[in-house]
């Protein structure tokens, strides 16, 4: 029997801070099936550590093969292994909203996808995430620069202006260039093009994103201007080869001035932390949110958003925000990765930090079908969460239900200043962009975000 909580958190609207959302043109242009709806996500990975040959996981998201009973039954083995997993668990609920499946058998995905009905239609993305997922808005990381100009005369899908090129150290010198229409031959240029990137592109973004972790380390000294100007010209000569040493340096130069530059278009800085995607790398030490804390305390002005919990190191970063005045938590992905971590994790945090710090579901995932998944999880398990601290007699339920709604719409509203945010992208075209000189912060994406060879 469900509470009068546990509905009114699986019915109400929902803001969704992180995803990565395919654009419409690559999301129509692929080929979809019940598979690849299912299994195109993280829980491939699970599979993959269960034991799943690379082949048999590229064979079941494939959806050239029209074999889906054989394509799951080959996977069948590695799937009982980890149906009790969170990435499993988000499948499994998605399989039974999208498709009415209860039980995921190679007869039950036969028959699904004879009546599978997302093909990859003309707004089937906005459909599933809006009317089926119920959510407010989403919030994208397109991994890459410009802005897509689908952005503009909407606002449903807000966009994070992503500077994971810069804080890993290796700035991509063609984007930049192209997109500015300046030479960055030096330090001092490089300066100047954030200035003008943000410039442009500060209006529109609801946030600035990088996910260095995955390439560097977290941890961040001062470099000086001298450093930096040597490590520079080393990154500009050798790109990718330059020697780890200088990536740094110029990475944590970079870093420093995005988020002064973040403090003074009043943007949040998103920090992916802990729990790396894929198999087989992840050096646990690098990824803790407080290799961080020098860059916290020297940037007091700018507000950071630490992404994922840092999974497994969560704890230390409840004392991050229980300490820094400008540190946040979104916990997107964290309910996938562990749902009963994650769960423990919110119980946690509300008895030791403010409650306007936490940032509660990001589905960090593809396909709009995954993100339905994920937020039927997000769903379940948050009910269940605030249904302890009733139980507990933390709060009454009534409370608990304002808390809810507080999560799941007011604070993001409050944070990143939505109202006004959608009002800028619904009232956005060619002709108002043109008329401020920011024409250089869009551009039409030439490959798909899946493709983008980030994480
Ligand atoms: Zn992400």
């Amino acid at each position: 029997m469900h509470s009068e909580l546990e509905e009114f958190i699986a019915s109400s609207k929902l803001c969704n801070t992180h995803e990565h959302t395919e654009y419409e043109r690559f999301y129509r242009a692929s080929r979809h099936d019940v598979l690849t709806h299912l299994f195109d996500n993280y829980v491939v990975f699970d599979l993959h550590s269960a034991g799943a040959s690379q082949q048999i996981l590229d064979a079941l998201v494939d959806p050239i093969n029209p074999d889906v009973e054989r394509r799951f039954r080959d996977v069948q083995p590695y799937w009982k292994k980890i149906e009790l997993t969170g990435y499993a668990e988000g499948v499994k609920l998605a399989a039974k909203r999208l498709f009415a499946i209860g039980a995921l058998t190679p007869d039950a995905i036969s028959a699904a996808q004879e009546g599978c009905k997302y093909k990859g239609a003309e707004n089937e993305r906005r459909r599933l995430l809006k009317d089926i997922a119920n959510l407010d808005h989403i919030q994208i990381d397109t991994n890459t620069r410009p802005f897509p100009p689908e952005m503009m005369g909407q606002d449903f899908f807000l966009y994070d202006l992503n500077a994971f090129d810069l804080c890993a150290g290796r700035p991509d010198f063609d984007v930049l260039e192209r997109q500015l229409g300046k030479e960055v031959t030096s330090l001092e240029d490089l300066g100047a093009a954030i200035e003008m990137l943000f410039d442009i592109s500060a209006r529109y973004a609801v946030a600035v994103k990088s996910q260095h972790a995955y390439v560097r380390t977290l941890k961040w000294e001062p470099r000086s201007e001298t450093d930096a100007a040597i490590s520079f010209a080393t990154v500009r000569r050798l790109g990718n080869a330059a020697p780890q040493a200088d990536r740094l340096c110029l990475g944590d130069w970079c870093m420093s001035r995005v988020a002064q530059t973040c403090a003074r278009h009043d943007l949040p800085f998103k920090i992916h932390t802990g729990y790396f995607t894929n198999n087989n790398f992840m050096p646990t030490d690098n990824l803790r949110a407080g290799n961080m804390d020098l860059f916290l305390k020297m940037h007091p002005n700018t507000r950071f958003m630490l992404m994922h919990i840092a999974y497994p190191h969560s704890d230390e970063l409840i004392a991050l925000a229980k300490h820094y005045t400008n540190v946040s938590i979104d916990m997107c992905w964290a309910w996938s990765i562990n749902p009963l971590h994650a769960s423990d994790f919110v119980r946690r945090y509300l008895h030791a930090a403010p409650r306007n710090k936490l940032f509660v579901f990001g589905g960090d995932t593809l396909l709009p079908t995954s993100s339905v998944g994920y937020a039927l999880q997000f769903r379940k398990w948050f009910g269940r969460t605030l249904k302890r601290e009733v139980a507990d007699g933390t709060m009454s339920e009534e409370e608990a239900i304002r808390l809810a709604d507080f999560f799941m719409m007011e604070n993001p509203y409050d944070y990143y200043d939505l109202t006004r945010k959608k009002e800028i992208l619904r009232s956005a075209d060619a002709d108002s962009i043109a008329k401020l000189g920011h024409e250089g912060a869009f551009g039409a994406p030439p490959k798909s975000i899946r493709d983008s060879g980030r994480a």
